[in-house]
């Protein structure tokens, strides 16, 4: 499926960037080819105008300074004086060239002849013109009026240059464009593979997730059917006696209660996917919080024969703003962690320290950043191989696998509190053995109550 979206991607990519790539190069081409072809009209208006004022200079014309002139201004020049062809007898018969102009007069004739009130008066004309076999001139028509009539001059200048260039351009234009479009093509299918990464990762990721809940699931279902089934006496001849009984919808009480954390977990993990679990921010005293979460901890350490201790600043740390629940909550995770992997006879210390006041003036200002909550045992401790994995979903460490109350979800959602709190989450080792569990947490003062 993802190759499809891919290549769908890439075609989608490609093809607007190569949409708009062509746009430009049209519009350009457009524009610079009308530029080019209105500074040749140009030039072409100016050296005709020079040559005909040098024209009207002379009073003898030269066969020599005809031929001169032609072939300087790369044009065809055709006189005629009061009707009568001026030098073509001299001229090799072509008669190509004498169609061409003949064609260029009548256009002129047709499309630009003016009636000027003063016969005496000459007057010149530059346009383009397209003669019958297709080939493009700009021509000038000049009409030069003296005492025995008029002389008129044609000039021809063929276009086959300027065609050529604007087809080079063109060709140069298209490559350019062809291999832009064939870097594009390839750079939308490694950003759009890029783009598609994560994507697939969440996608194997869910994948994994409900392949590895259902698995979660199954166990205490089977339990729970397995006992059903025993009450009922399904398996056997006679039915469970009501003392198997009660024992059985314990175990089944029990079995549904795990479900239940696990179902809860997943939720949790869920919402927190889509973005939507609240965090509050209300004023909060974190040694307090972490004096509750000692107190809830002390007795089942205790069962454990596990030394357990509290290290809190000396002075007491100012309110700040946060989610006291999901700190509740999140302290919960790693004690439980904690008295879970540690073994009888070990210790546990939970910890709080943040910056000390900062003295500026007379005044005393408590404005740490962060502050920071440690917790750490002597327990089995947590191999360097396994320290980054054990924030993922389901993880377990091979040593846990058997503990039927770790589902191996506790740590990945630990960290999603930490980063709604925009906090970190570190795992060190213990000097001596175990683990510590490192939370690093903005500290954002309360607003002071107002005096009432
Ligand atoms: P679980 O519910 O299995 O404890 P967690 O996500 O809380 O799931 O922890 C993931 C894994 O990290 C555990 O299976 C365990 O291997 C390891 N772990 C977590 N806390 C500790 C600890 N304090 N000491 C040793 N290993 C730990």
């Amino acid at each position: 499926m993802f190759r499809k979206v891919h290549y769908r991607l890439t075609l989608l990519c490609g093809g607007i960037t190569t949409f708009l790539l062509l746009v430009m190069s049209l519009l350009y081409l457009y524009v610079s080819e009308s530029g080019l072809k209105q500074s040749h009209f140009l030039a072409f208006q100016r050296d005709t105008g020079n040559l005909i004022a040098n024209f009207e200079q002379q009073t003898v014309i030269s066969h020599t300074w005809l031929a001169q002139m032609e072939s300087l201004n790369s044009v065809t020049m055709s006189v005629t004086d009061n009707g009568v062809p001026l030098l073509f007898c001299d001229r090799a018969q072509d008669e190509k060239r004498e169609r061409t102009e003949r064609e260029a007069l009548e256009y002129y004739r047709s499309h630009y002849a003016i009636t000027t009130d003063s016969p005496f008066q000459s007057y010149h004309t530059a346009y383009p013109f397209t003669s019958t076999d297709g080939r493009d001139y700009y021509a000038s028509y000049a009409c030069i009026p003296h005492e025995n009539g008029e002389t008129e001059i044609l000039i021809l200048f063929p276009l086959e240059n300027q065609k050529k260039q604007i087809q080079n351009q063109r060709k140069r234009f298209a490559a350019i464009d062809f291999t832009a479009m064939v870097l594009l093509f390839l750079f939308s299918f490694f950003f759009t593979k890029k783009l598609l990464i994560p994507v697939e990762e969440n996608r194997l990721e869910q994948i994994r997730f409900v392949a590895a809940a259902s698995h979660e699931l199954r166990t205490p279902l089977a339990v729970i059917l397995s006992c059903t089934g025993a009450i009922r006496g399904q398996n056997s001849a006679k039915k469970a006696s009501p003392e198997e009984a009660e024992t059985f919808l314990s175990t089944i009480d029990s079995e549904g209660q795990r479900m239940r954390r696990l179902i809860d977990d997943m939720l949790f993990l869920s919402h927190s996917d889509s973005h939507d679990f609240q965090i509050r921010s209300e004023p909060m005293e974190p040694d307090t919080l972490l004096l509750n979460s000692y107190e809830a901890f002390e007795a089942l350490a205790n069962e454990k024969n596990i030394r357990f201790g509290i290290l809190l600043p000396d002075s007491p740390m100012p309110p700040c703003l946060g989610d006291g629940e999901r700190l509740l909550q999140l302290l919960a995770i790693l004690l439980h962690n904690a008295v879970s992997y540690t073994p009888e006879g070990g210790s546990i210390t939970l910890s709080l320290s943040y910056a000390k006041p900062q003295k500026t003036g007379t005044a005393r200002l408590y404005r740490p950043d962060f502050y920071t909550i440690a917790v750490a045992d002597s327990g089995i401790g947590i191999p360097d191989g396994e320290k980054s994995k054990i924030f993922q979903r389901f993880y377990r460490s091979e040593t846990s696998r058997s503990a039927k109350e770790h589902f191996g979800l506790g740590l990945c959602i630990a960290e999603k509190i930490v980063r709604s709190f925009h906090g970190s989450i570190r795992v060190e080792d213990t000097p001596g053995g175990g683990s510590t569990f490192l939370l690093q947490l903005p500290f954002i003062p309360a607003p002071r109550p107002a005096p009432s």
